[in-house]
């Protein structure tokens, strides 16, 4: 090997130039201090070169020093026997330093090898995780789209219904496991990224509170949330990961807490940055409370305790709290938790987060009632479905043939590439990997012929790797939808992408406020003045029955605002009541009332 020799002629030329020196520019020093060029040499020269160059160099060193004297200073360097004693430490330290140096680079040469086989494993790893995730939530996609299918349909008895809730929270279940893992392997190989956008602040915190709802009802706890007055409506951040994060932390409050109260508090402190804010979230409960010693060992990764109180383990993996404080890390924050054994916790979580300019247009919430079909009067649509595995074709299929659109099924990218030249699609719903020809390519070939360019197609991928959602993107298509997809976002991609306008149940959410429901400011304007410090009062006392006397009232002047009330205060959303409360005044006193149609939910 060319190194090896290189080594040797390394050696070689040190001693030459330790050698040389002594001819010039340390004449003087004449035959004493021999070994003093030498040293150094057999240093560099065994730790570049190792055991063999660096004894290589000892011997160069000997040679000269026993036989070159007389050539290098004019007289021999071994005259006494103190001279021979020189040679033979010399030797011996010699000796010594190049072991040294060759065990460090032997340990050297096995920390890089171990760090590549660490790659190596980690980017398996990574493959692994990406093929494992597909191949498990492709059949959920089938389980939980199918049983909610089904459920729609007319004629179920209530025990079938009953059966079929259950196949679908049992998937749902199945797929927070798996998706739990996946984040966990995810977080592990470092492939979390921050993903920042400007967010509605007031709607994810309600979000989180409406899912977790159901589940705190069942277990008659209260669920509490507190926003400060002072909170922002929009800020720019992860939204994604803050609602996880929020969802993890509240679920598991009420998961360890079987009587009392569940509060999610958000306050926020000003950063020296006017630009940055830090968001203050706790999340304190009543329940069995964590022992001191477990305080730190709950974030690592599967470690649930077990209480004395309850033998068995509660249901999940124990990766909650791992992935969350991982996320919070990321987002650059922190968590912390106090807690007192048999009265409750309190997990604290601060955030950093940015301003956001509060004339930013957020997208409006969709209203999600059940499809029953295309509106009248719309053009016939072709959508193809390309897909080799037919539970999700069928699925897609029947969704879509159900609401009245025209489809066609074609089983890999290759005869999806053949329909799209026969039968001219309007939208092409594209699996990624499939036999003969993947969806990318496909798309490519697509993109390139004839009305390719014109035509929308969405990626339906069960890959949760940001990689995989980049390589959609670049292989030219319009949008992707995750599997498993809830049935609404099928809907939605084609209303985003064709403007087809569907028709929607007609729900209770006509006659009840959704979520998302506004308080019209000019609305809380046009009430008296008593009625709305009566509010105002009731909210700041948290007096219920005031309140709703409140609302009752409101309710013979404006029935929809007492509803819309009714809703908020049902939600525990009081602050933003007040605030509006509080806008409203000065609106109405500083301006003529009712002019600025100023959209709280916006
Ligand atoms: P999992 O909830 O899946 O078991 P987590 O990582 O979310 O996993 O939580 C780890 C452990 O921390 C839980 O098993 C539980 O013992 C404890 N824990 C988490 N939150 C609370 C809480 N609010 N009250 C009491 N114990 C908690």
């Amino acid at each position: 090997m060319p190194w090896k020799i290189n080594r040797f002629l390394v050696a070689f030329a040190l001693a030459v130039l330790a050698a040389g020196l002594r001819i010039w520019p340390l004449q003087a020093l004449g035959s004493i201090l021999v070994w003093l060029t030498f040293y150094p040499a057999v240093v560099v020269s065994s730790i570049y070169g190792g055991l063999a160059a660096g004894m290589f160099t000892v011997g160069l060193a000997c040679f000269a020093a026993i036989f070159l004297g007389p050539l290098l200073v004019g007289e021999s360097f071994t005259k006494t026997t103190a001279d021979w004693i020189g040679i033979m430490v010399f030797i011996l330290n010699g000796a010594l330093i190049s072991s040294v140096a060759e065990a460090m680079r032997r340990a050297n040469a096995r920390a890089r090898q171990a760090q590549a086989q660490a790659e190596a494993s980690s980017q398996a790893k990574s493959v692994f995780l990406a093929n494992m995730s597909h191949e498990l939530r492709t059949p959920l996609n089938a389980i939980l789209g199918f049983s909610t299918l089904m459920r729609q349909s007319a004629g179920l008895s209530a025990d079938q219904r009953q059966t079929l809730d259950l196949i679908n929270r049992s998937g749902e279940h199945l797929l927070s496991l798996i998706n739990d893992v996946l984040d966990m392997a995810k977080v592990e190989s470092g492939r979390i990224s921050i993903d920042k956008a400007p967010f509605n602040l007031w709607s994810l915190a309600q979000d989180v509170m409406d899912l977790v709802r159901v589940r705190a009802e069942e277990k008659n706890l209260e669920l509490l949330l507190d926003q400060s007055a002072d909170l922002p409506q929009l800020i720019h951040g992860d939204a994604a990961k803050l609602r996880q994060s929020l969802i993890n932390l509240v679920g598991n409050a009420i998961k360890y807490t079987e009587q009392g109260s569940v509060t999610l508090r958000i306050r926020c402190h000003p950063d020296a940055d006017p630009h940055r804010l830090w968001l203050i979230l706790t999340i304190a409960d009543t329940g069995i409370g964590i022992a001191e010693a477990d305080r730190e060992r709950i974030f690592e990764p599967f470690v649930q305790i077990s209480q004395t109180r309850q033998q068995t383990l509660q249901k999940g993996t124990g990766l909650g709290l791992t992935i969350t404080r991982r996320q919070i890390e990321l987002m650059g924050g922190q968590i912390s938790v106090e807690s007192t054994p048999g009265q409750g916790s309190r997990f604290r979580v601060e955030i950093p987060v940015e301003r956001v300019d509060e004339t930013v247009i957020l997208p409006i919430a969709i209203n999600h009632t059940r499809v029953i079909g295309l509106a009248p009067g719309q053009p016939e649509f072709r959508i193809l479905i390309v897909e080799d595995q037919q539970e999700n074709w069928l699925l897609l299929q029947r969704l879509l043939e159900e609401v009245g659109l025209t489809v066609r099924v074609a089983e890999n990218g290759l005869l999806g590439v053949e329909a799209f030249q026969t039968w001219h699609p309007h939208f092409i719903w594209m699996d990624i990997r499939m036999p003969v020809m993947d969806g990318l390519e496909a798309t490519q070939r697509i993109r390139a012929l004839e009305g390719g360019r014109e035509v929308k197609i969405a990626a339906l991928t069960a890959s949760v790797f940001k990689e995989e959602r980049d390589r959609i993107t670049a292989a030219g298509m319009d949008d992707f939808i995750r599997k498993p997809y809830q049935i609404e976002e099928i809907f939605d991609c084609l209303t985003r992408h064709l403007g087809i306008h569907f028709l929607r149940e007609e729900s209770i959410a006509d006659t009840t406020p959704t979520p998302t429901a506004d308080i019209k400011v000019e609305a809380l304007a046009d009430l008296p003045n008593e009625l709305r410090q009566e509010l105002s009062d009731a909210l700041i006392n948290l007096d219920t029955d005031q309140i709703n006397q409140a609302i009752g009232q409101i309710a013979e002047l404006n029935p929809d605002l007492a509803n819309q009330l009714k809703y908020h205060t049902d939600q525990l959303a009081y602050t933003a009541i007040l605030r509006l409360l509080k806008n409203n005044v000065k609106h109405s006193t500083e301006e003529s009332h009712g002019e600025q149609g100023n959209d709280p939910d916006r």
